[in-house]
């Protein structure tokens, strides 16, 4: 397993339970004793998806002992009034936000304990013979050789082995760069306190920007901006700290007030990219070993709808399904995988980038709150029969694509409905009633 990140972490325990020696062959130094990297996504979302997971090899319990439970969107316009979105129709549904390297130490630490796995860090990964299975790692001491019959990736979004797997006749690859940055700041405790709601996902919608913000255990919020990398109000405009502060003073004044550090945050944290990854197809088979792609290394997908994780871990049930169906026949279970998982991934990469817009520009203007606000009706009118997107996304583990079909088919109901109430009363009542009828049936 290359890559000893999230999904490599939980893979390798899915692979050890069903027997198999797993060697994590990592970049980055132990992170049991190494500082994470900063800027670097301090925390994120986990919704049923992961969860699911997680509860599978038993680890949910332990993962969501820390994580902090987010109901729904905390709103903040410019003149500071902040309005509060639930996510789901009752209020009773939560995202949880979860310290990313607490999460990556708990997956690390349960692959470890678990008989046949081994870690390797301080290797990265610089060269692959698809063919044979021959990797080649640096190391403090020095490149070193390895072989394997099956070699995994999951080595995140620029994947080191799916840049060697893109031979003539290999894996094609596509990788869509957004013209935004992300900029992590930090909103520290205040008084030992929250300094804002904890039960809430704080969003700034500014229109072509936006920053959000999620609350972690020590009692900060870790902010993200997501900026233009280029044009007014973007990176490359505001690059010294005068332009920067009176900019977000201006636009952000509510949470300027919160922010001590921002100054030295916004100098000294990167400016990370996003970029959505297709590649096809996920596994190359050589005549001496099987390569396979999971997680961002095979679908790195925009933030915006918090599932980039949640996506990779529904790769390592997926996976573990093939393998059990296929007898651990690693060529013909990835291949398997593969088949299932892509359109699957490719959908949520769309959401993702739709989720975006939503986000930073929909989610403060009045026709998104009454579209929420008739979700939420009709979802405690037809439970279980109307479900609005954002629930089947977080709240389920409904296959993506099957989630935008349903959503297709439920909007043209609703359409229908809307007509019907143009069109006059006594149409709208038949209308209604035969939607209502479809609806209890199931047909939506
Ligand atoms: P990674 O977590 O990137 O892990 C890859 C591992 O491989 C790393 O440990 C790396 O050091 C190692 N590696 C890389 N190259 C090599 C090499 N050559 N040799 C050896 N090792 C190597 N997802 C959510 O579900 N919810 C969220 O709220 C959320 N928020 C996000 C916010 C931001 C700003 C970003 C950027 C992403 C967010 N995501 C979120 C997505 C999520 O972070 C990723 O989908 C997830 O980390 C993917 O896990 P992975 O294990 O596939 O890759």
């Amino acid at each position: 397993m290359v890559g000893a990140g999230l999904v490599g972490c939980l893979t390798a325990c899915y692979l050890a339970r069903r027997g198999h020696r797993v060697v994590l062959y990592e970049r980055r130094p132990d992170p049991r004793s190494a500082a994470p990297e900063r800027g670097r996504s301090i925390n994120l979302a986990i919704s049923e998806r992961g969860i699911d997971a997680l509860r599978r090899i038993g680890l949910d319990r332990t993962v969501l002992e820390t994580a902090l439970p987010m109901s729904g969107r905390m709103m903040h316009a410019p003149d500071g009034t902040l309005g509060f979105q639930s996510y789901s129709a009752g209020g009773e549904r939560a995202i949880n936000s979860i310290s990313r390297s607490d999460l990556n130490r708990t997956l690390l630490e349960a692959s470890l304990a678990m008989p046949g796995v081994q870690a390797l860090f301080e290797h990265r990964l610089t060269g692959l013979d698809a063919d044979s299975g021959r990797m080649e790692f640096d190391t403090p001491g020095g490149p070193v050789t390895r072989t394997a019959t099956v070699v995994l990736a999951a080595d995140g979004a620029y994947s080191a082995v799916r840049e060697r797997l893109r031979l003539p006749g290999g894996v094609e690859v596509t990788q869509d760069h957004l013209d935004y940055g992300y900029k992590e700041l930090t909103i520290p405790a205040r008084d030992g306190e929250f300094a804002l709601d904890p039960g809430a996902l704080h969003i700034w919608p500014r229109g072509k920007a936006m920053m959000i913000a999620l609350p972690n255990p020590d009692r900060s919020f870790t902010c993200t901006l997501f900026w233009p990398r280029s044009g007014p109000g973007s990176f490359e405009e505001l690059d010294t700290a005068e332009r920067f502060e009176e900019f977000f003073a201006a636009v952000y004044p509510d949470a300027r007030t919160l922010m001590p550090d921002l100054a030295d945050d916004y100098a000294h944290n990167p400016i990370g990219r996003l970029v959505t990854v297709r590649a096809r197809p996920w596994h190359v088979r050589g005549a001496g070993a099987v390569t396979g792609l999971l997680g961002d290394a095979a679908h790195a997908i925009v933030p915006f709808y918090g599932q980039g994780a949640n996506c990779g871990f529904e790769d390592c049930v997926e996976l573990d399904r093939c393998l059990e169906e296929t007898g651990d026949d690693f060529p013909a279970a990835l291949a398997l995988y593969g088949s299932r998982r892509k359109e699957h991934a490719d959908t949520i990469a769309e959401l993702a980038l739709e989720n975006f817009v939503e986000m930073r520009d929909k989610v403060a203007s009045r026709s998104f709150l009454l579209r929420k606000r008739l979700e939420h009706g009709l979802e405690r009118l037809l439970p279980g029969r109307y479900v609005s997107r954002y629930e089947l996304v977080s709240f389920s583990t409904v296959p993506y694509a099957e989630v935008r079909r349903r959503i297709a088919r439920q909007n043209r109901a609703v359409a229908a409905v809307a007509l019907g109430i143009v069109l006059g009363v006594p149409v709208a009542a038949a209308v209604t009633t035969g939607l209502l009828r479809r609806l209890r049936r199931g047909g939506a």
